[in-house]
């Protein structure tokens, strides 16, 4: 986008004071009357100096209650968090101990589900290139379902199953054909992509024959994951109901009524205040009703439902905290705001041109607004955070800015890009806090660079940036 597209100073909402947009902040956010956001109850200017800068401040009570909001609007449903939008081993746990169930699309996820002994049953593995190697690893742990993707992935895993003596569950992945109004790189629900089996084209209907003959498999549904960061019900209802379109040819071809019917993620969530995320209760109110209107026209009992929130659950719950390093004014253009990340701790601007608001949040700032662009510390003149962001025009440097909604698809897809170690994520709640993701080191970043002619990695003299930040810890 061109330099000209923003306003340099127009003013918009009052920005230093006032209270904390609805829906985008973390359920226990909120002001001090200097000026300085609390999360979980505690400070983030005592936060910022405990365990530096940038950090990803989650807040824990917050990402529980979303888990429980979630079993509540789908009871009798299971809910799989998708682990893809954040996964450590503390959330893994708070997932457990919510009793909602995990959805894994990688060798390395699974490993973290196994590293707090997950309950096996409750996984479910995604994923349209699983390795022989991580099938083998499913298969061993005892996942409860696997989603095959391709005909190959069919043989394959009938295989290893066979070999292993084991009848796995599995879901087909079927692409229903509906075009959920996101960004086409989440979009996932449409014919022409990588996932699934195509629904109209008829390959979704060969991929149950070739399961229901597969030795080591057990077909106990479809599955369909029609996007995300969607707003609309629409979309939904209508994957539903091609899905139980396909459950009733599947019983009319095979005499068989299929036990499960998965229908994915993809609820939206709010990022800046323009964004009007839908309610959990609302989705599920509608996709029962569907669901339980198509399998009555078609006299079918109605299948066990599944959902997979990730964002929903994992976003809301995090704020990113910069500290502010410069501040560059060009006359006329803009004001460009530095912050000590950027690009390596939140790829979704670059990559999705996705919005973001961000805070002055350790002390009031002037009455007066300006707009600016928020971007990081990177060699890439589009490493930016946030583009026209109303701040006070007194921001400078050493101020504190946070960034809500960085809970998803912010830690899960950060990079070490220019060197950078990527920021701890630091859980907050009842006025404690606790790092789940320690902050790399310097050490971290040279550990995999195996050159033979190389000096031990040096200790950091006290005092550097390094050592500050691997104090943090
Ligand atoms: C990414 C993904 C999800 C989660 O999507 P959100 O938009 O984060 O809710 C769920 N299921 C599948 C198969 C996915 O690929």
């Amino acid at each position: 986008m061109n330099a000209t597209d923003y306003p340099a100073t127009t003013a918009s909402a009052a920005p230093g004071a006032g209270a904390l947009e609805e829906n985008l902040w973390p359920a226990t956010a909120a002001l001090d009357p200097d000026g300085v956001l609390r999360v979980g109850g505690v400070r983030v200017d005592t936060l910022a100096a405990r365990f530096g800068t940038p950090a990803y401040i989650l807040d824990e009570d917050d990402f529980r209650a979303r888990c429980a909001a979630w079993r509540r609007s789908f009871a009798d449903c299971d809910v799989y968090y998708a682990g893809k939008a954040f996964l450590c081993r503390a959330v893994a746990r708070w997932v457990a101990e919510e009793g909602l169930h995990l959805d894994v699309c990688t060798g390395g996820e699974l490993a973290v589900a196994r590293s707090v002994a997950f309950p096996p049953e409750r996984l479910l593995f995604h994923g349209n290139n699983k390795s022989v190697a991580e099938l083998r690893a499913a298969l061993a742990y005892g996942v409860g379902r696997i989603v095959v993707d391709s005909f190959a992935e069919i043989d394959r895993l009938g295989a290893l199953a066979a070999e292993a003596g084991v009848r796995q569950r599995v879901l087909i992945r079927v692409t229903p054909g509906v075009e959920a109004h996101t960004h086409h790189y989440v979009s996932t629900g449409q014919e022409d992509q990588k996932f699934g089996f195509s629904l109209a084209g008829g390959a979704a209907a060969e991929a149950v024959e070739r399961v229901l003959v597969a030795p080591g498999l057990q077909l106990v549904g479809l599955h369909a994951h029609i996007g995300s960061q969607i707003f609309d019900t629409a979309g939904f209802g209508l994957a539903a109901h091609r899905m139980v379109g396909l459950l009733a040819r599947v019983r009319d071809t095979h005499d068989l009524e299929l036990p499960e019917l998965d229908l994915g993620g993809g609820l939206g969530i709010a990022y800046t205040g323009e964004d009007a995320p839908l309610d959990v209760d609302d989705v599920a109110e509608r996709l029962l009703a569907v669901v339980g209107k198509e399998c009555a026209a078609a006299g079918l009992a109605v299948p066990r439902l599944a959902v997979e929130p990730g964002r929903a659950i994992a976003g809301p719950t995090t704020v990113t905290l910069y500290e502010v390093g410069t501040v560059k004014e060009l006359p006329g253009l803009r004001t460009f705001v530095s912050v000590d990340g950027g690009m390596s701790d939140n790829i979704r601007t670059a990559l999705y041109d996705a919005r973001y608001t961000a805070r002055l949040v350790s002390r009031p700032g002037a009455a007066t607004p300006g707009v600016v662009t928020i971007v990081g510390r990177h060699c890439e003149s589009g490493d930016v955070v946030a583009h026209d962001v109303p701040l006070p025009v007194d921001v400078r440097p050493g101020d504190l800015v946070a960034v809500p909604a960085s809970g998803a698809y912010h830690r899960s897809m950060a990079s070490n890009y220019n060197h950078v170690a990527r920021p701890p994520v630091v859980a907050v709640r009842d006025g404690a806090a606790r790092v789940i993701v320690r902050r790399e080191t310097e050490e971290d970043l040279l550990r995999l660079d195996t050159d033979p002619a190389a000096e031990p990695t040096p200790t950091v003299a006290p005092g550097t940036a390094a050592a500050s930040s691997a104090q943090a810890r």
